[in-house]
């Protein structure tokens, strides 16, 4: 059930969706991502699963219907399904229509089920190839063949999967209509999602390297990785034919349908297009800040509200207070280095 007064930003948003991240640790290490050798956080930082729950739970009280749960990755944080069971009784209740996550898949076969049980019905599983060697070359320690049999998992679990697939230059093009034709075939939505300027990333995917600038901060070399979505876009448009959809999910991605398969394919462009206006989110990371934008670098501690006393006025005014700074909307620039201190600590915000 809602408070009293909903969260509405000042420019008229109602703040419908939160998306958690509830660790910085990932059994992966996507060169577009993390670099190999990641220091994390100190675990004493990390928010507890109670408090995770007890800050979900204040999300909820105030409006909020669809929970996403993220990372780093979500399903190698330590007693993760306790924290899954407890926000299943938001959806029992009725305050919550949506729980669900996004995951790199690699521990799904081990968990489908409980999601299932925990009412999680979609979730986005992120997938870049599906070339064995590729897969492991782009995620350094992931394995292509355990991340397919989660997704199996998921899907006997009744779970609907979409993958989402980061567009990257020389390394993913060449599979465009087989990334497609294989989501067709099992019944996957597909998102593809522009790569977006990160932190130093230390290294990158081998053969991918245009650094124009002789530059070594990393930046460069993502520039090197970017493959534009309006150029994807016209490479699908060679094979098969796009209806534009106007579904609206509040969220980043643009969709199309593909008349000859009858998929709906996403396009997330947050370099070239502008989705703050119906932006309804506000992101959460794993040691209880709060991002109001994604593209900003505001964001409010709550974490010090919330153990300040046990009960939930403190923490409840902090939210308000965040989200009456929420900005109209933002604007990525490469050459903007500040920016890329919190992609890291919340690119989860992608999964759609
Ligand atoms: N570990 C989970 C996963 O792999 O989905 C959740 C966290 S991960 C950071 C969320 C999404 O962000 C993934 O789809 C990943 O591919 C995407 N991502 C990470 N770095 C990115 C970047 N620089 N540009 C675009 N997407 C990125």
């Amino acid at each position: 059930m809602a408070d009293t007064f909903p969260l509405i930003d000042p420019f008229a948003r109602a703040i419908t969706y939160l998306r958690v991240s509830v660790t910085d640790r990932c059994d992966f290490r996507c060169t577009y991502c993390m670099a190999e050798q990641m220091t994390f956080l100190p675990k004493a930082d990390l928010l507890s699963l109670e408090e995770l729950d007890r800050l979900c739970s204040a999300f909820v009280r105030l409006g909020v219907q669809k929970l996403r749960i993220t990372g780093g990755e979500p399903l190698v944080r330590k007693g993760i399904m306790t924290f899954f069971r407890a926000m299943s009784r938001h959806l029992d209740s009725g305050a919550l229509r949506e729980l669900t996550l996004t995951t790199n898949g690699s521990q799904l076969r081990r968990y489908a089920a409980d999601l299932a049980a925990c009412g999680v019905r979609r979730i986005n599983v992120s997938l870049d190839t599906l070339d064995d060697a590729k897969f492991a070359d782009v995620t350094r320690w992931g394995r292509l063949p355990q991340v397919l049999d989660g997704i199996t998992a998921a899907r006997e679990a009744g779970i609907s999967v979409k993958i989402n697939t980061v567009a990257l230059k020389n390394f993913n093009e060449n599979e465009l209509f087989t990334l497609a034709e294989w989501c067709s075939k099992n019944g996957h939505d597909l998102t593809f999602i522009e790569v977006m300027p990160m932190g130093n990333i230390g290294g990158n995917i081998e053969g991918n390297i245009e650094d124009d600038l002789g530059d070594t901060t990393g930046e460069p070399q993502r520039l090197g990785q970017y493959w534009s979505l309006s150029d994807l876009r016209a490479r699908l448009t060679e094979r098969f034919t796009l209806i534009d959809l106007t579904d609206q999910t509040g969220g980043p991605a643009r969709y199309v349908r593909l008349v000859e398969t009858g998929q709906r394919i996403g396009f997330i462009t947050p370099l070239t297009h502008n989705f703050c206006e119906s932006c309804n989110r506000v992101r959460l990371t794993c040691t209880g800040e709060l991002y109001m934008c994604l593209g900003q670098e505001d964001m409010a501690d709550l974490r010090t509200p919330l153990r300040q006393s046990p009960d939930d006025m403190l923490l409840t005014d902090a939210i308000r207070a965040a989200i009456l700074r929420k900005p109209k909307g933002h604007d990525f620039d490469y050459s903007r280095q500040k920016v890329t201190g919190q992609m890291t600590r919340h690119m989860s915000h992608t999964g759609g």
